[in-house]
């Protein structure tokens, strides 16, 4: 390999050699926003393309990559074109609530072992505009499924809050990669719309609603009120007692999590 660097399976490495799938990538920017964060620039090669059009910050955990990166990039470095943090980016997002103090796009070939928890910080970080990805496509189809198919999960329901427009640009083939990954990968654009704070108790009623996907939702939150309660819910929201949580809209979720907090706090007063 270029470098001669081994990859690292423990941060996800699996770096995109395909020019073409590099130049679509970069044609999928919005033009609007003028900053750029790249999470895992790897050996450089998204990170070179990205820094012709904009500026870029880049966080990158591996010590070895780094220094490469800092040679490659010198230039760009010392212009201040390019920003190389060497570290941990979810340890960023735990000490402050942003990746870059202004507005962003994030665009990245994600290490897949947290791509999932990268897009839902990503959600939180009022700065980032516009998420484009490569991820994992059995999951990245989670984040943009519809109500009624049966990849509708709790990611589906945080997306539809948070996005405006959420779809997959189009797949890469895994002889793309150095080494190649074991599954096909989707390149995922997100559009935020407004910032909103989603509180931590909805994430776990959802997590709750969705513990058993194929299961009735009344059975999956019966953990959290009486039966009986959460039947009386479903019927006041006129919803089937059948209904199956991948069946149920992201609005009526925040219907639904509104009644059964309620109701919770009615039945320990
Ligand atoms: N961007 C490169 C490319 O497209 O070829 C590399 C992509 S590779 C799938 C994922 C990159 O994320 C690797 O460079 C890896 O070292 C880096 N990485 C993994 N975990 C990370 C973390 N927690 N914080 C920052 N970078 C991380």
């Amino acid at each position: 390999m270029k470098n001669m660097i081994k990859a690292k399976k423990k941060y996800g490495q699996n770096f995109l050699k395909d020019s073409s799938i590099l130049d679509k990538i970069v044609q999928s920017m919005p033009t609007n926003t003028k900053h750029i964060v790249e999470i895992g620039p790897g050996l450089g090669d998204l990170t070179d393309k990205l820094v012709k059009y904009k500026d870029v910050t880049a966080y990158e955990i591996d010590t070895d990559l780094v220094s490469i990166l800092k040679s490659k990039f010198a230039i760009q470095i010392h212009s201040k074109k390019l920003k190389l943090i060497h570290t941990d980016v979810l340890k960023i997002w735990n000490e402050k609530d942003t990746l870059h103090d202004g507005n962003y796009d994030l665009i990245a070939n994600l290490p897949y072992y947290i791509a999932t928890n990268i897009i839902l910080r990503a959600y939180e970080d009022r700065n980032c505009k516009n998420i484009i990805v490569m991820m994992q496509k059995e999951v990245a189809l989670k984040f943009v499924a519809k109500t009624d198919c049966k990849e509708f999960s709790s990611l589906s329901v945080l997306t539809k809050l948070f996005s405006s427009e959420a779809r997959i640009l189009f797949d890469v083939p895994s002889q793309s990669f150095v080494p190649p990954p074991k599954v096909t990968s989707s390149v995922l654009f997100i559009s935020k719309s407004k910032h909103i704070k989603v509180d931590d108790d909805f994430k776990k009623f959802l997590k709750i609603s969705f513990s058993q996907p194929r299961k009735k939702l009344i059975k999956n939150l019966s953990v959290m009120v009486d039966k009986n309660i959460i039947i009386s819910i479903i019927n006041e929201l006129e919803l089937n007692e059948n209904i199956r949580p991948h069946q149920v809209s992201a609005s009526l979720y925040s219907q639904l999590y509104i009644k059964v907090k309620n109701a919770k706090r009615d039945s320990t007063n």
